[in-house]
């Protein structure tokens, strides 16, 4: 806990005193702090491929400079970390524009499993790439509308199967299920759950608390090997906060993830 201690001089009666008030800003101080961490490792995750292209230039005017082999493989390595920065800051726009609209709940009708299938198909193309089939299991008879923002909830399924397909088996499957809960606890009705898991490395569950922070990584060096920032489960957490849903990750090392969104369904 944290006080801040003020002292003011005052008069009663004729006679002085001095107030003293106590003030808890224990919040104040570990929100500081946390925007102090987040610009730290906003700038740290952009110096990383500033530094490299930076250095790539310098070869390719000195001594690079008349080797074709050479000038291409460098031009590939500062296309990839050109596009890494893209990534990043784009990353980070979503990250503001999901914060600042926090405050309104959004209401329009949003049918989960079309919003499913639409964005499996878009991600076909990455999915082939990596020998990965994915699976749509739409559960129940239809019904699974939920009070929401369309872009957004995309977004928080394409964070997510895009990391069942980066994380996941080579050559594996990614498997996607939408379905209405008839009653959930948390929100006196009905839900609309959404699975989506993979059949891959996984993690250890201590990991499981910190994972929705923005830029924890399991393993940076993997993140970054397949072209990840560290802010796609923090991004999914918000928007999913922001539907006011519950967010649930479980994993068994070596045999996969499992993350499921709960969301209160439409009446
Ligand atoms: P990144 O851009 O690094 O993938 P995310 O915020 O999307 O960032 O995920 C945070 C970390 O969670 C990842 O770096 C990875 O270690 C772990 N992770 C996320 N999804 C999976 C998954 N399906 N299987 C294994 N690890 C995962």
């Amino acid at each position: 806990m944290t006080y801040r201690v003020r002292a003011v001089p005052v008069a009663h009666g004729g006679e002085g005193g001095i107030l003293v008030s106590f003030e808890d800003v224990t919040d104040l101080e570990r929100a500081g702090q946390m925007r102090r961490d987040f610009v730290a490792n906003v700038s740290h995750e952009l110096k990383t491929p500033l530094t490299a292209l930076l250095g790539f230039i310098e070869t390719l005017r000195g001594a690079a400079r008349n080797d074709a082999a050479a000038r291409d493989r460098f031009l590939a390595i500062m296309e990839r970390e050109a596009e890494r920065m893209n990534r990043l800051v784009s990353d980070l726009l979503s990250l503001s524009r999901v914060e600042s609209s926090a405050r309104q709940r959004p209401r329009d009708p949003v049918a989960l499993d079309d919003l499913a299938q639409s964005t499996l198909n878009a991600l076909r193309t990455l999915a082939e790439g990596e020998g990965v089939t994915l699976e749509l299991e739409r559960q129940g008879d239809g019904g699974v509308t939920v009070p929401g923002d369309a872009d957004q909830l995309q977004q928080v399924l394409t964070n997510l199967v895009e990391n069942a397909i980066k994380y996941g088996r080579d050559g594996g499957r990614v498997t996607v299920r939408v379905g209405r809960k008839a009653r959930e606890l948390a929100f006196r009705g009905p839900a609309v759950e959404l699975v989506v898991e993979d059949y891959g490395e996984g993690f250890d569950p201590v990991h499981i608390p910190r994972l929705t922070e923005r830029f924890y990584r399991v393993d940076t060096h993997r993140s970054r090997a397949v072209g990840g920032t560290g802010l796609g489960l923090a991004i999914a957490k918000h928007i999913v906060n922001r539907h006011r849903g519950r967010f649930r990750i479980e994993s068994e090392p070596g045999k996969g993830a499992r993350f499921t969104v709960v969301l209160p369904a439409s009446e």
